[in-house]
């Protein structure tokens, strides 16, 4: 199954201003005849509108879950056209929603229109529909999680982050392996690929919470500016964007507002800033003093990830101190956590 939701891949210039907008599902087929030739048999649902995925949201997040939901028997996989704006966050978002996935979603996009005579959207498009498609020789899945292919790589999707805005080799996982490498062949690396309970259904899940804001420490931070942040009506988690391996400046007043926030229900997850590597908040004081104040390691999410995470977890459940346990714990393979001394 194809969703079409938008995206440059599906886009063509506007007449009257010259800006990428996105075109229907017929515009697409219709640059690339070489869709019909693909072995597998392939059925399409395309978004009524479909949206620059900087229009996305957890209603349309909600809106794809019910429509794998929907159809999850029918098919052997999925995969989904998407910008690549928010393609990290939806794909961090899906493998929340569609908990024990046993089935291929794989997203992709492309950075240059399909209509463009140097796409990199036929590469993305073909080899994302045979990697949905691909099984063990005993027909179970090749790769039954929510990743993203794009430009070779095959990566975890609540891992993936985009790194590029221009070039083809727009995504990464920064703190987890590629889950396989197109080339010349398709070389899937089974050990680092998410292993479901094949024997029990996927379960989804379409409640999410926005409540969520995501702040970053810079030098000559305001105590006005982060106090008001704090008391936003309505906050209930914060991805703080910290220094290194999770440090902040050690102003008390920064940890009396942190520990007040804490107190009164607050989620903060610590995030470091770095493209690569984890929190360790034990490392230095400054981290250790967020730790005393309540602030959660996220160890080595992306902010992407630390997001849709607490989205999930407010949208389906009350109880602070049980959100906090599972925003430490890895749900889908998206953390790794490691034990920091006391
Ligand atoms: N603005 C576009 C989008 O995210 C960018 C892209 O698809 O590459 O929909």
């Amino acid at each position: 199954m194809l969703i079409y939701t938008g995206g440059t891949i599906g886009m063509a210039a506007d007449r009257e201003t010259g800006a990428l907008t996105p075109l229907d599902f017929n515009h697409l087929i219709a640059c690339m005849p070489e869709f019909k030739a693909v072995p597998t048999g392939i059925d399409v649902h395309q978004f009524p509108q479909p949206i620059d995925s900087s229009d996305m949201n957890p209603q349309l997040w909600r809106r794809i879950v019910e429509i794998i939901a929907g159809l999850y028997d029918n098919y052997d996989g999925f995969v989904i056209l998407h910008g690549t704006d928010t393609m990290a966050f939806t794909a961090a978002a899906l493998s929340f929603m569609l908990e024990n996935l046993t089935k291929p979603v794989v997203l992709t996009g492309s950075q240059l229109p399909i209509g463009r005579l140097r796409t990199d959207g036929r590469e993305n498009l073909l080899t994302s529909i045979e990697i949905a498609a691909a099984h063990h020789p005993d027909g179970r899945p090749r790769v039954p999680e929510v990743c993203i292919y794009f430009s070779g790589k095959l990566l975890r999707g609540n891992r993936s982050t985009k790194i590029n805005s221009e070039g083809f080799n727009a995504f990464d996982t920064f703190n987890y392996p590629h889950l396989a490498d197109a080339g010349v062949d398709i070389r899937y690396h089974d050990e680092y690929i998410l292993q479901p309970r094949f024997d029990e259904p996927m379960t989804p899940h379409f409640a999410m919470d926005a409540s969520v804001m995501v702040f970053t420490l810079f030098p000559g931070i305001q105590e006005n500016m982060v106090r008001h942040l704090l008391h936003t009506p309505g906050l209930r988690g914060i991805v703080m964007r910290t220094y290194g391996s999770g440090n902040a400046p050690q102003q008390p007043w920064l940890m009396e507002a942190l520990k007040e926030a804490t107190q009164r229900g607050v989620v903060i997850i610590n995030i470091t800033q770095c493209a690569a590597g984890p929190v360790e908040m034990a490392r230095y004081s400054g981290g250790f003093l967020l730790q005393n104040v309540g602030v959660l390691s996220g160890y080595d999410a992306t902010v992407e990830c630390a997001v849709a995470k607490l989205m999930h977890l407010f949208g389906s459940q009350t109880d602070v101190d049980n959100i906090r346990q599972q925003m430490t714990h890895a749900i889908c393979g998206e953390i790794t956590v490691v034990t920091e001394p006391c």
